[in-house]
């Protein structure tokens, strides 16, 4: 039994995780772990939020929260998506936690005490204008090494260099744009120089290594170890343990990189677990995940931490960094642009349909394209065309003729054979994941069913029925165990439609808890089989495009629940009333013509919608901030009546959207409909777009025999009176 440490990367919590991220870093992992647990391995795989450092900071002042509010919301998010696309972690904890402080600040101290980090006088950035200093990610500029324009201060997103704000070239201010000026201040130092020929040692044998981290680490030695500054001058953070210096910072990939160690440490407070069985135990392997964009972090300033805080923890075995995964091609929807959440993405596809596509354009040694295009039809061809379709073939033929597994009788040549092609591939795929060459395990798992798909068609069983049951029975016993193999090696990338597949052959066991070489196992004839459903549906991403212009046309509206304060009658028309209408965080001005329909008390104090990001108009010399809708029918007219918080947004609508002009809002059909058996009544029965049903009458945005219904955090939204369906919103 081996012992494996893996840490994988810190995301920060300052956004939801990206597929591009998945791919680079959060998804090889998992392969990796639930591999070798089915291996009989050890495993402790660690990681949590990063909510330190100018990246949650800035983010923070975006979204008009406090840090610590962005870090704990981009924490749930992330844990949540991480959780649903099948990413299992020992321990996944978050950087806010004590104990991790304390050990960052005990590692600072330690260093500090042994020389290893100084004090040193440096210029920083001051922006005068703001009347504040500007750490990192505060300074945009151009990049000193690659010419790229408007970036942050503290690396290039281009071309991957790490930098100080102060190399920056024609640095700004983020806030004002303002050019900053250089103040001089003590900052802590790391002394890498240090550690300059112990690095080099470590990495000597290094060369089970990928190459591009290979040399991107020996590049770097080569040129020399620079002290780096390790504090930084910002309120949010882990204040520097030095008496005297309390108000500065630690520098967040300082303590991020600690995170590993802390976490560790952590989970064996929390469990009967033992940190020190993999972190001070020369057998244990680590193994480090991440994007290309960490490589330094990973492969010298961490190495360099540890060897000079402690000398008996381990050190990084491997560090399998992956390229980049980019998102080209034709984008699925507008509003989305070409980033694509991993929230986002789990609400469109199920997780193990996400997880092997991503794996198989995963960006292990290149660069690579994630395109819709291609994942339609890799889904399409591989996953639903080759091996579900093989399962599916295997067990309905199963089930329809026998009903149970059946026995197998004398094996003849290819029968043979094929059972030696399992223990090879079996071998094989094993031997992939273990070199982290996760794309080469996947591609050798669908030769197996592929070779799966020719055997089954070969031996044609439905041929030998009803005359040749027997040799039937073998064929199918046969095939079964290609199933069998394929479900226990496809586990690692595909760990939920294979558990459902699993519990086809193994009703009572889950094939979480069954061992890798169980896949050569013969199966025990007689089991039941029940009649199998299909593993995966075919992805049609025409309609999703499609569906995706509903979507968009609410997105681009800003649709809020307003509170009606004050009525009055406008001075210069009979049918119009002036009210001020509180949508959350301010009050507006609304002109309607409401005054036939409604007296004042009537509208007074209720909720109502308002169309918040229209053009204002003049109406009869009093400018309307907007519109509140309704519906009328004949004389009667009936306010939408919302339920929610006053400020909320419609689902679906956005916060901010562009204005938009009055005859542009006019081209977007908005009618009242019911739900009536699966479909959405109004003018005609249409299909229903992201919607659950709902109760009694509500109102439908509608486009091509389509319909998505205005909904709030309490549901449908109502109407405050009865009224058929079919009518105009206005
Ligand atoms: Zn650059
Ligand atoms: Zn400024």
């Amino acid at each position: 039994m081996k012992r494996i440490m893996i840490g994988v990367a810190w995301p920060y919590a300052n956004g939801p995780i990206h597929i591009g991220q998945v791919g680079g870093c959060y998804l090889p992992p998992d392969i990796f772990r639930r591999y070798h647990k089915m291996k009989g391995n050890e495993v402790l795989m660690v990681s949590g939020s990063d909510q330190h450092g100018t990246p949650v900071t800035v983010t923070a002042e975006e979204e008009g929260l406090s840090p610590k509010e962005t870090a704990e919301k981009y924490h749930k998010v992330n844990s949540k998506a991480l959780e649903e696309l099948g990413v299992e972690f020992t321990h996944f904890t978050y950087t806010m936690n004590e104990t991790h402080k304390e050990v960052a600040r005990d590692i600072f101290k330690t260093l500090y005490q042994k020389g290893h980090i100084e004090i040193e006088s440096m210029e920083t950035y001051y922006c005068t204008n703001c009347e504040r200093s500007l750490p990192d990610r505060y300074v945009l500029g151009t990049c000193p090494e690659c010419g790229q324009e408007d970036i942050k201060g503290d690396q290039c997103d281009e071309c991957g260099t790490l930098l100080d704000p102060q190399e920056l070239l024609e640095p700004r201010c983020m806030h004002c744009g303002e050019k900053p000026e250089l103040r001089e201040s003590k900052h802590f130092f790391l002394k890498l120089s240090n550690f300059q020929e112990e690095l080099e040692e470590y990495v000597k044998d290094k060369d089970h290594w990928k190459n591009h981290v290979l040399n991107f680490t020996k590049g770097w030695l080569k040129e020399g170890l620079e002290d780096r500054p390790i504090s930084r001058d910002m309120e949010w953070g882990i204040p520097v343990p030095i008496e005297g210096y309390e108000d500065k910072k630690i520098y967040v990939w300082f303590e991020a990189v600690i995170g590993y160690l802390s976490t560790s440490i952590k989970w064996s407070e929390e469990t009967d677990g033992d940190w020190t069985k993999f972190w001070k135990n020369p057998d244990a392997e680590h193994y480090y995940f991440l994007g290309k964009d960490n490589i330094p972090f990973h492969t010298i300033i961490w190495p360099a931490i540890l060897m000079g805080y402690d000398e008996e923890l381990n050190l990084p075995y491997d560090v399998p960094a992956n390229q980049y995964m980019r998102i080209g091609g034709q984008q699925l929807s507008t509003s989305r642009g070409t980033i694509v959440s991993l929230p986002d993405i789990l609400d469109d596809f199920s997780s193990d349909v996400v997880r092997y596509y991503i794996t198989a354009v995963m960006p292990e040694t290149k660069d690579t394209n994630f395109t819709w295009d291609e994942f339609e039809d890799k889904v399409n061809s591989e996953l639903v065309g080759n091996l579900g379709n093989f399962v599916h073939r295997v067990l309905s033929f199963t089930y329809s003729n026998f009903g149970e597994i059946p026995h197998a009788g004398e094996l003849d040549e290819r029968d043979q054979d094929i059972i030696e092609k399992i223990e090879r591939k079996t071998k094989e795929i094993g031997k992939s994941i273990e070199d982290r060459k996760f794309k080469q395990g996947l591609k050798k798992i669908m030769e197996l069913s592929r070779e799966g798909n020719r055997y089954f068609n070969e031996k044609a069983p439905w041929e030998d029925l009803p005359e040749q049951k027997e040799r039937a029975g073998t064929t199918l016993n046969i095939s079964l165990r290609i199933v069998k193999a394929l479900c226990i090696t496809a586990t690692p990338y595909l760990p939920h439609s294979m558990e459902e597949l699993w519990k086809y052959l193994y009703e009572d066991e889950s094939v979480h808890e069954q061992s890798w070489k169980e896949a050569l196992e013969p199966l025990e004839p007689g089991t039941h089989i029940d009649e199998p459903e299909p593993l995966y549906d075919t992805i049609d991403l025409e309609d999703m495009r499609e569906e995706s212009k509903l979507v968009d046309s609410l997105n681009n509206l800003d649709l809020k629940i307003g509170k009606i304060n004050k009525v009055k009658e406008h001075p210069n028309a009979d049918k119009l009333y002036v009210t001020r209408v509180d949508i959350g965080h301010e009050e507006r001005t609304l002109v309607a013509g409401l005054k036939p329909y409604y007296n004042r008390g009537e509208m007074e104090g209720k909720k109502i919608v308002v169309v918040s990001n229209l053009k204002p108009a003049k109406l009869r010399g009093i400018k309307s901030e907007g519109m509140m809708l309704a519906a009328q029918e004949g004389e009667k007219v009936c306010l939408l009546q919302p339920e929610g918080e006053i400020g909320e947004n419609i689902q679906g609508t956005r916060d901010g959207a562009d204005i938009i002009e009055f005859d542009d809002f006019k081209e977007l059909e908005f009618r009242t409909a019911k739900w009536e058996n699966g479909k959405i009544l109004s003018k005609d029965k249409l299909e229903p777009i992201k919607t659950d049903r709902f109760e009694g009458t509500s109102v439908a945005l509608i486009e091509e025999g389509e319909a998505i219904i205005l909904k709030d955090s309490q549901g449908s939204i109502k109407l405050d009176k009865e009224i058929s369906v079919g009518k105009e919103i206005m």
